[in-house]
């Protein structure tokens, strides 16, 4: 069996849902936190074939086959590893990556790269107790930092001289310089970080791979970190994530701030579940790699134009990795603070305020098409619903994207194509009354759906039923009672342009000139037949 890159595997497992992937072959139902179909691995009238979506593992416990999407479709289609990989790849939308088997001496090379990068970190903490380091001591503890932390995030200081070249005369200098700690320059090797205050970045392993350099100066830039190496990427490595994993795991979520001190404060002030990207702006594979932790993310960034550009930023890239079971919000630090700062004034009470006010993805994305385009013109509104379209033309689970889609087109139609408003200016057209069937299950959504009552409550005044009769249960989830009632009313108001275009054509007839009213009329009957269709489809 070749050994594809661990990322790439990964990457698929992450891309691919394996409910999807079963799903195709297995009937499943969800029941509780697994779905379950009947084996295809064994004959079975009861399902005893488990899937679960968030390991992203089957089980079978009937003759106990188990796996993971790759070990599936092998197993289902008797194909070769290769084989099932780039079939994978092909469905997930990723190119195959050439296989290269690592070689020894390279996992020697790295092996020798983390020992100077944890002999440096090492150093840099001793020189944070030396007395020229006492200012970044001093910066550190007024930044709320108590010993503890010091240890816990290995914190230290890289002195103002060439302290790494000339502690390291023994290493080779090719392996000092690819480490990104030293740079060659005229005079020999020279410290790539000098009078900062350093931030090891460690890998998910707890590898020491990179630092963060603060600047005590003033100097800008504030931050500069270890350029990419062969251990480093700056776009595939988040910042606490290996302080974080366990928490996440518990917390059943984690929070993505902007800057590594926010993390740090976060962690140690009630949210272990705390990440930050690295002063760059959030990847896929940074994505990626949070998801594959958990799916469910609270991205928490200031309230200002920038961060309302991450946070868009973060809505562009998480959408490839959603599925039904992730819950993605987004939460803003207002009033030109931060979360270290949130936490310093008001402690973790008031954070907590600022994540449990989080608005969901849905809700974001909403308001973010609203804000961006002019809604009350019909070009505007044209605009934003591409936007809105480009966005949830990226989710991947099928299923999701068509709700998605839904909740965009229930949103658009109620609230910026504003028909209702406009039918005030078509003559009223006695409604003809529901039948009986109708009028029970309406009775029924409205008092078991007060905010779908709310939504449609203008309709529902119309139609001259009396809500607080009895009526018997019926098995209907609300996205279904809500389908009902627009449907309902889009039947109606249907009924309405028909009877409607029968007087005028009776006018025609009678040879009055209201063509122009009629071919209005059909244009308004179209609009309202596709969206009935729309509605029948989904
Ligand atoms: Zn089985």
């Amino acid at each position: 069996m070749p050994k594809y890159d661990r990322n790439f595997t990964d990457e698929l497992r992450e891309r691919l849902s394996v409910v999807d992937i079963v799903g195709r072959r297995v009937p499943l139902v969800k029941k509780g936190q697994n779905y379950w179909g009947c084996c295809p691995f064994h004959n079975e009238k009861t399902p005893s074939f488990s899937v679960n979506e968030e390991k992203g593992f089957y089980h079978c416990f009937g003759c106990g086959e188990h796996g993971d999407i790759i070990s599936f479709v092998m197993k289902s289609e008797n194909v070769d590893f290769k084989t099932a990989i780039t079939e994978l790849a092909a469905q997930a939308g990723l190119k195959m990556p050439d296989y290269k088997p690592k070689p020894a001496s390279q996992i020697a090379r790295e092996e020798s790269y983390y020992q100077i990068m944890s002999d440096a970190c090492d150093i840099y903490q001793k020189m944070l107790l030396d007395s020229s380091g006492a200012h970044a001591l001093e910066y550190i503890r007024r930044r709320g930092f108590n010993d503890d932390m010091i240890k816990k995030y290995r914190i230290g200081y890289a002195p103002k001289n060439n302290i790494i070249a000339n502690k390291f005369i023994n290493v080779k200098q090719d392996n000092l310089l690819a480490t990104g700690m030293c740079r060659r320059g005229d005079y020999g090797l020279y410290d790539f970080f000098r009078d900062k205050l350093m931030f090891p970045i460690f890998n998910a392993h707890g590898q020491i791979v990179a630092f963060s350099g603060r600047s005590l100066d003033g100097s800008e830039p504030k931050y500069i970190n270890t350029t990419d190496t062969e251990l480093f990427h700056k776009r595939r490595t988040i910042f606490g994530f290996n302080f974080a994993r366990d928490a996440i795991h518990r917390a059943n979520r984690s929070i993505v701030v902007e800057g590594q001190i926010d993390a740090i404060q976060m962690q140690c002030n009630g949210f272990p579940e705390t990440v930050a990207p690295l002063g760059t702006a959030l990847t896929e594979d940074h994505i990626s790699m949070l998801c594959k932790a958990n799916r469910n993310i609270v991205f928490c960034f200031d309230g200002d134009a920038a961060g309302q550009k991450a946070a868009a930023r973060a809505c562009d890239i998480v959408m490839p990795f959603l599925r039904d079971a992730s819950d993605v919000k987004f939460a803003f630090v207002t009033g030109g603070k931060d979360p270290d700062e949130v936490l310093k004034v008001g402690g973790p009470v008031a954070m907590q305020k600022i994540i449990d006010g989080a608005i969901s993805l849905v809700d974001f994305l909403w308001n973010a098409a609203n804000a961006g385009f002019n809604v009350s013109t019909p070009g505007g509104r044209s605009q934003a619903e591409k936007f809105i379209k480009q966005k949830t033309d990226k989710i991947t689970d099928v299923n999701l994207r068509v709700e998605y889609e839904q909740e965009y087109k229930q949103r658009i139609f109620n609230n910026w194509h504003k028909w209702k408003k406009n039918s005030q200016n078509i003559p009223r057209i006695d409604m003809p009354t529901v039948d009986d069937i109708t009028k029970n299950t309406v009775i029924f959504i409205v008092n078991k759906y007060p905010q779908i009552a709310e939504r449609y409550g203008d309709f529902l005044a119309t139609l001259n039923i009396n809500f607080d009769e009895n009526v018997p249960d019926i098995n209907i989830d609300d996205k279904s009672a809500e389908k009902f009632i627009v449907s309902l009313k889009l039947q109606k108001y249907m009924a309405r342009l028909q009877s409607e275009k029968k007087d005028l054509t009776a006018k025609l007839l009678a040879g009055e000139n209201v063509r122009d009213k009629i071919s209005a009329l059909d244009a308004q009957i179209r609009d309202a037949q596709q969206k009935i269709d729309t509605l029948v489809t989904i």
